[in-house]
């Protein structure tokens, strides 16, 4: 017998079975090896290399059958891929085999096993009741640096009664080919999963960051919790350090109705336990899983994992995510789900922040309302009755005073306006309008300030009448300010016009202006509250608030209309407004 290099370095476990010492068939076996560990390294998904490993290995030793088990860090088999056996069978088999008997041989002893009939081998457990009869077997451990991953055997060999020396020596040493495949693809998987879970993890934040609603961050935190960890629920209570207890504020996938609302953080809960730890924890044993709501279909989870949420450096909540199965939660489980409380409790506190702007902004318009009025009125007044002989100076004093005081008042106006659709809380009192009437009626009242900037407006009237169910005012609040912007963000001497374009069940007013146009990147903001465009790329003349469009976008909303932009650089801006079209009996 050959005893070449590979031999003494232990490189085969059996012996050389042809037993020729320059030997074709062997260099034969060996190319066929090396056909087949290309063929399964040459792929990265983990399943897809799973299941090429079995097919190759069966095809190569002309076996009727042929199973791969992979198997945990407990020996466990994990799962079970299936080569020449149909799904259907395979599905009557039902459970994956647990490793006692002949597999035990293997997963256990880490040994090669030839049988000639499994049927009378004293170590054989017996197959489950569906499962087709098989007579010969091979199987091998599947192992790397002496840790056993796996267990790799076929049945039933074709041309023959059982399998040959030279089958054990050439399938172990696939197998070792085969457990380097599969790591690679099992480390690719993981890569992949973390680079998925990283982009997955970037989006929801973004999600969670232009929600300004707390109440509805807390239904999206629990779902992106789910998404992202691929589990089947989740729920988020807050901590309400003043009475020592959680509640619930959101949740998924759990039964409502034996949902706990409000616990203790005394009692030996999760929570509890957690701000105690002050981290991450994840739980799996029964105990302390006793007191946690089950799932939707009745069953209780077998594991959960439990982040803090926290807001200004303190536990202020936390996020609860169940696993159906038993399993143990891995540290980049952990680290991912603590990431994105961190990222929710962010949002959280944003979120508050902004309630707490909109509060202070409603109360403060509302408290400076009446003075303001007051000042508004006297400057009016004042203007109307100076004597004649009052000098110049003066007379510009008093004049800058009313203009100042009416810009303030149109702020506030805008500040409130805008609080009241954000809450919903303004009501449209409609009626059928004349829509070139109502927009020729608003352009009107702007004459000074497009003679002021020697700017051409001009309206194209249709030549009937067409009507919308519009609040006048509010209407006319929409052509203000578009007009105004108009204005505004288009040199002295330009061109503005109003054109109306009338379809069947739609009446769309465009307002076009010949301006600089507004540059693709801002298009995406402009109707965003307090969205300008940055102050050191303004003309310095053109003052505003940010708030106009939005204003205009929520009124022409609530009106069952839309409103949208189309612009060009140096050419100019078209803003259209587009309402339901009112036909008259
Ligand atoms: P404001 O005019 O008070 O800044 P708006 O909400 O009315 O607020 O407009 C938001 C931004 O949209 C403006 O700051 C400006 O950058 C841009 N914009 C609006 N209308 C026009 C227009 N007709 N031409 C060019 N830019 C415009």
């Amino acid at each position: 017998m050959s005893s070449g290099p590979y031999e003494q370095k232990g490189y085969f476990p059996i012996e050389n079975p042809t037993g020729e010492s320059s030997n074709f068939g062997l260099i034969q076996r060996l190319q066929a090896l090396a056909h087949a560990s290309l063929a399964i390294s040459s792929e990265l998904d983990l399943t897809t290399v799973l299941q090429r490993i079995a097919d190759t290995a069966r095809e190569f030793a002309n076996a009727q059958y042929a199973a791969l088990g992979i198997v945990n860090e407990q020996g466990i088999i994990t799962s079970f891929i299936t080569s020449g056996i149909s799904p259907q069978d395979r599905e009557q088999i039902g459970q994956p085999p647990r490793g006692h008997g002949l597999l035990g041989v293997l997963i256990k002893q880490g040994k090669a096993i030839r049988v000639r009939d499994i049927a009378t081998d004293p170590r054989r457990s017996g197959f489950p009741p569906n499962h087709p009869v098989m007579t010969s077997l091979l199987g091998v451990p599947v192992s790397i640096n002496d840790k056993i991953v796996g267990d790799l055997y076929m049945t039933d060999k074709r041309d023959a009664n059982e399998f040959t020396p030279e089958d054990e020596w050439w399938l172990t040493l696939f197998a070792r080919q085969a457990a380097v495949a599969m790591i690679n693809a099992r480390l690719y998987n993981k890569v992949e999963r973390a680079h998925k879970r990283a982009e997955m993890l970037a989006e929801m934040a973004d999600v969670l960051n232009r929600t300004i609603d707390p109440e509805e961050l807390f239904g999206q935190i629990t779902q992106a919790a789910c998404l992202l960890l691929e589990l089947p629920a989740a729920a988020l209570y807050v901590f309400e350090e003043k009475h020592n207890r959680f509640s619930l504020k959101a949740q998924v996938g759990l039964n409502p109705e034996t949902c706990i609302h409000t616990f203790q953080a005394s009692e030996n809960s999760p929570a509890a336990k957690l701000l105690k730890a002050n981290e991450t924890i994840s739980l799996h044993e029964k105990a302390d899983l006793e007191h946690i709501q089950p799932f939707l279909d009745g069953v209780k989870p077998s594991a959960m994992l439990i982040a803090p949420i926290r807001q200004y450096s303190k536990i202020n909540g936390v996020l609860e995510v169940y696993s159906a199965t038993a399993r143990r939660f891995t540290l980049e489980d952990k680290m991912l789900l603590e990431t994105f409380a961190t990222k929710a409790g962010l949002a959280l506190e944003k979120a508050q922040l902004y309630r707490e702007k909109e509060r202070f902004l409603s109360m403060t318009a509302h408290d400076l309302r009446a003075p303001l009025a007051a000042i508004k009125m006297s400057a009016g007044l004042l203007e109307t009755s100076l004597p004649p002989d009052l000098s110049p100076a003066l007379l510009r004093l008093v004049a800058n005073i009313r203009r100042n005081s009416e810009r303030l008042n149109n702020l506030l106006s805008d500040l409130l306006d805008a609080t009241r659709l954000e809450q919903g809380s303004i009501r449209l009192r409609v009626e059928p309008l004349e829509v070139v009437e109502a927009v020729a009626a608003t352009a009107h009242t702007l004459t000074p300030l497009f003679d002021e900037r020697s700017q051409k407006f001009s309206l194209e009237k249709p030549y009937q009448e067409y009507w919308v169910m519009a609040d006048r005012r509010r209407l006319e609040q929409v052509m203000v300010n578009l007009l105004t912007n108009a204005i505004k963000y288009t040199s002295n001497g330009g061109k503005v016009t109003v054109g109306i374009l009338v379809e069947e069940k739609w009446i769309t007013i465009e307002v076009k202006d010949s301006g600089n146009g507004i540059p693709e990147e801002e298009m995406l903001h402009i109707f965003d509250r307090f969205y300008r465009r940055p102050i050191h790329e303004q003309n310095d003349t053109t003052s505003g608030t940010g708030l106009g469009l939005s204003i205009a976008r929520s009124l022409v909303e609530l009106h069952g209309g839309t409103i949208w932009v189309e612009s060009e650089v140096g050419v100019g801006t078209s803003f259209f407004v587009k309402l339901p079209r009112y036909i008259r009996e």
